[in-house]
Order: C-alpha cells, then sequence, then structure tokens
C-alpha cells in the first residue's frame, strides 16, 4: 500500500510524553490481528467516491497532501459495484464533472456508466490519487486535548485484520449520501420463496426472462430497471406509494436539468416548475392516469425543500402507458409467492426487486453531535451551508446536488483548509 503521505509518529510531538500517552499507541499484536498509529500530513478524506477524489484533487491543487481511506477495493464503488448494466449518468456530462478535469469530447452526453469510471480512473491517475483501499473507518472522534482528530479503521487481509488509529488535524466525510442500502422491513418477507433483492444487487434483468418481477419504489432507478426488465422479456410491475414527478429527460431539443438551471438564471422558480409542467403534460400526458400522481408542489421546489428528485424518463412511461409494466399500490404483506396491496388485491410474483433507495452511514461512525443528524446522516445546516463543521471537519458530496454539489464541496474545502495549512506551515 501506498503510504506516500503518511508518516509514522516520529516528528516534533512523538517526542512529547503527553502526546504519546493521550494516543495510548499501541502496537500489540498477534497472528490474527495487529494495530498501529498513524499520523498524517494534511486531510483525512473517508470515501474513495467522485466526492472523495474531488476534494483531494482541489487539495492537490493548494498543495496539500491528503490521505483517502476507502472500504472497498476500488474508487468509485458504488458506480462499479453497486450499480446495474445499462446505467448511464442521468445529468448531461458537463453537469457530472469534478473540478479541473471535463470529459472527453469523443464521450456521449450521456456517459454510460463504464465510461463514467473510466473518467474517474483518469481522474485519479492525473491528480496521482491513491486512497488506502480495503480500510474501513469505523470510527472517528476529535480528541479535543490533543487538538486532533482519530480516525480509526480496520483492514482485512489474507485473513489477518489490522486496526489503524490515523491521528489528523482535519477530517473530509466523503462516504456519500448513497453509502447504505435501505431495506424495508415488509411482513412476511420470510414466508415468500422468491428472490428478494436490492436495486445494489441488480445487474441485468437475464435471471428474470420471463418472470414475474415486482419492482418496489419509483424513483430513477425503479423506473429504469423496470424498462431493462421489459427489455429482457420479463414481466415487471412497479409499486407506486407516493406522489411522483416525471418529467421528459429532454425538452425542446435541450436536457430538461440545463434547461431548468438556464431558466432558473431569468425566472423565478414557481414559473419555472409551471413551464416544466406544462412542457412534460405535452410530451407526456396526464401520468395520473396511469397511476403516477404528481406532488402539489412543483419538481424543482420539491427538489429544494426535501431533497427528493424528480423521474427523468427513458422509456419507461411508454412501456406503463401500453401495459408492459403494470403499476401497483403499497404493499401490505407478502405471502407464498404471493403480494398483497393494501386494496385487498393479491397476485402472485416470482421474485421482488427493492428500489427503496439508499442512506448515508456517517452517524455509524462519526462520533460527532453537531454537524450531521444523527436522523438522516446528512449535514444540519442546509445549501450552500453544509460543508464545514467544527475542529476542521468537513463533509463534501451531502448537498443532494449530485456531482455538481460534490465539486462545489470540494473547491470550498481545499480554499478553507489551503489557508489553515500555509500559515501552520510558516509557523513550523
Ligand atoms: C444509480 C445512480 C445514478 C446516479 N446518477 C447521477 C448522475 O447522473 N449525476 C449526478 O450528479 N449524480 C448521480 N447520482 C448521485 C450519486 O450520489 C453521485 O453520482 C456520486 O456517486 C456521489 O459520490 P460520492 O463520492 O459522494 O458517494 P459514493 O459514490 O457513494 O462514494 C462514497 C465512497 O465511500 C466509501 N465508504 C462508505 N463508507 C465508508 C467507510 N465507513 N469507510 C471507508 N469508506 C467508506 C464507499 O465505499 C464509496 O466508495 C446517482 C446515484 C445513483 C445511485
Amino acid at each position: 500500500m501506498d503510504y506516500h503521505c503518511l508518516r509514522e509518529i516520529e516528528g516534533k510531538q512523538a517526542h512529547d510524553p503527553l502526546f504519546i500517552e493521550k494516543m495510548n499507541y499501541n502496537n500489540k499484536s498477534s497472528s490474527s490481528s495487529s494495530s498501529r498509529c498513524v499520523c498524517v500530513l494534511g486531510p483525512v478524506i473517508v470515501g474513495a467516491g467522485p466526492s472523495g477524489l474531488a476534494a483531494a484533487a482541489c487539495l492537490k491543487e493548494k498543495g496539500v497532501p491528503s490521505t483517502i481511506l476507502e472500504r472497498s477495493n476500488c474508487i468509485a464503488s458504488l458506480w462499479q459495484l453497486k450499480t446495474y448494466d445499462r446505467l448511464r449518468l442521468h445529468l448531461p456530462k458537463q453537469f457530472c464533472e469534478l473540478p479541473f478535469m471535463g470529459f472527453p469530447s469523443d464521450f456521449p452526453t450521456y456517459p454510460s456508466k463504464r465510461q463514467f469510471v473510466e473518467y474517474l480512473e483518469g481522474y485519479a491517475n492525473k491528480f496521482g490519487i491513491n486512497p488506502c483501499f480495503n480500510e474501513t473507518v469505523d470510527q472517528a472522534e476529535f480528541d479535543s486535548t490533543l487538538g486532533f482528530w482519530r480516525v480509526k479503521s480496520t483492514a482485512t487481509r489474507g485473513g489477518k485484520k489490522t486496526t489503524t488509529e490515523y491521528i489528523c488535524r482535519w477530517l473530509i466525510a466523503a462516504t456519500g449520501e448513497n453509502a447504505e442500502a435501505v431495506m424495508p422491513e415488509i411482513e412476511g418477507t420470510a414466508e415468500f420463496g422468491g428472490s428478494i433483492k436490492h436495486t445494489s444487487l441488480y445487474k441485468n434483468g437475464e435471471e428474470y426472462r420471463g418472470k414475474k418481477v415486482l419492482v418496489v419504489g419509483c424513483g430513477n432507478s425503479g423506473m429504469e430497471v423496470c424498462l431493462d426488465l421489459c427489455n429482457q422479456n420479463a414481466k415487471p410491475s412497479l409499486v407506486v406509494r407516493d406522489t411522483v414527478h416525471v418529467l421528459p429527460r429532454e425538452m425542446l431539443g435541450k436536457s430538461t436539468f440545463g434547461l431548468s438551471m438556464w431558466l432558473l438564471k431569468w425566472l423565478p422558480i414557481r414559473l419555472v416548475d409551471r413551464l416544466l409542467l406544462i412542457v412534460s403534460w405535452l410530451l407526456l400526458g396526464d401520468t395520473a392516469r396511469f397511476g403516477l400522481d404528481r406532488p402539489c408542489l412543483g419538481p424543482l421546489q420539491l427538489k429544494n425543500l426535501s431533497g427528493k428528485t424528480p423521474v427523468l424518463d427513458v422509456g419507461t412511461l411508454a412501456k406503463i402507458k401500453c401495459g408492459d409494466i403494470k403499476v401497483c399500490p403499497a404493499i401490505k404483506r407478502l405471502k407464498r409467492h404471493t403480494v398483497e396491496f393494501v386494496n385487498g388485491r393479491t397476485e402472485k410474483f416470482d421474485a421482488i426487486i427493492l428500489a427503496t433507495g439508499y442512506k448515508s452511514n456517517v452517524p455509524y461512525w462519526l462520533k460527532e453531535g453537531d454537524m450531521f443528524s444523527k436522523k438522516d446522516g446528512l449535514p444540519r445546516k442546509s445549501f450552500p451551508n453544509g460543508w464545514r463543521g467544527e475542529n476542521g471537519l468537513y463533509a463534501v458530496g451531502f448537498t443532494k446536488r449530485g456531482l455538481l454539489g460534490a465539486s462545489m464541496d470540494a473547491k470550498r474545502i481545499a480554499d478553507d483548509i489551503e489557508s489553515c495549512w500555509k500559515a501552520e506551515a510558516k509557523h513550523v
């Protein structure tokens, strides 16, 4: 492993008995486990997804080294390991760029997931970013006596468990809004007997060919998985519990997202929402007729208030209209290969796919009560103020504004740390 920017404790503070005692430097090792303590120059970044990479690159541009700890064995593990094969960026590439590097001009407007990963690998190479892989951060806590963060991680290699405590001045949480799959508790799950899996495990519809599949959740993933299942000759139904805004991915020859951003420069958000809904109605018709009721608030207002993303339709609605995908109400309970819905209707299914989303895991590992909400694991302060906490703690990629939001956070964080870094370097 490349610890290019790590340093075993040997600096000035390592000779300070208080420092050593406080860190409880413990080098006990046994055949199956060992522990060590590492002092880090610059910030520790937890997570090597697009947000962590963006933060590391922005810091590098300012001359500040950083150390990324990543629990999986690759960068962008959400994209590489937990997404379906047909996934493309939902937004046009110019809205998904990380700082200082655009997408190749020969990439399509909506790059495939393979192309996006290729872009991220190129990005990591360009900025010489080498995360420490297979290191899961279990705990991070600010030691107010020392004035440093203590970040504990566990790695298991070849059956041997290594626990490392990283000591750092700054800590950047980049574990994402999608760190853990949300699995709803459904009565009768054990009885069902067929396959039940979260979309994070769904790759393609091959194994569902000819089968009746119930997809639970009508966000972008649920809608797209239904379309994929149709294309594989499966028979999907879609559970729609809540209201949802479905918009065409493109309108008036422009991407809906790009058009919205442009209109927002000139018009109030309520008016932009009105326009989006009128054009959607002209292009898609009344979605409520097909069981997809719209929320009272417009799509952009709703996104701003609750973070709920509108669905950008890539062809699923046409399949719903022609009856290839059936829309169902919420599930009441499961029985043997049978689903009972809240309206009392029952139907047989071979499999269930849960497109029930993800959640942040920050409350599990960050021992801190002010910056992040314990409830949803997101910063308490709303955008654009959620990126900085106390004592050198930062958050990148928790704005509910995708990669664009992550890039904004990364630049702000690097600016903030740079000033402190330079002042401290001068002092040293
Ligand atoms: C299907 C799908 C499609 C999307 N499409 C778009 C799009 O088109 N445009 C857009 O802007 N956004 C999109 N998004 C939003 C998405 O959140 C971002 O694209 C992006 O992946 C967020 O990057 P991130 O680095 O913040 O989080 P992630 O990509 O989730 O990366 C977080 C990393 O942290 C690691 N990690 C988590 N916990 C720990 C721990 N305790 N210790 C160590 N490492 C840890 C994870 O393994 C992961 O590698 C999409 C999301 C999904 C699910």
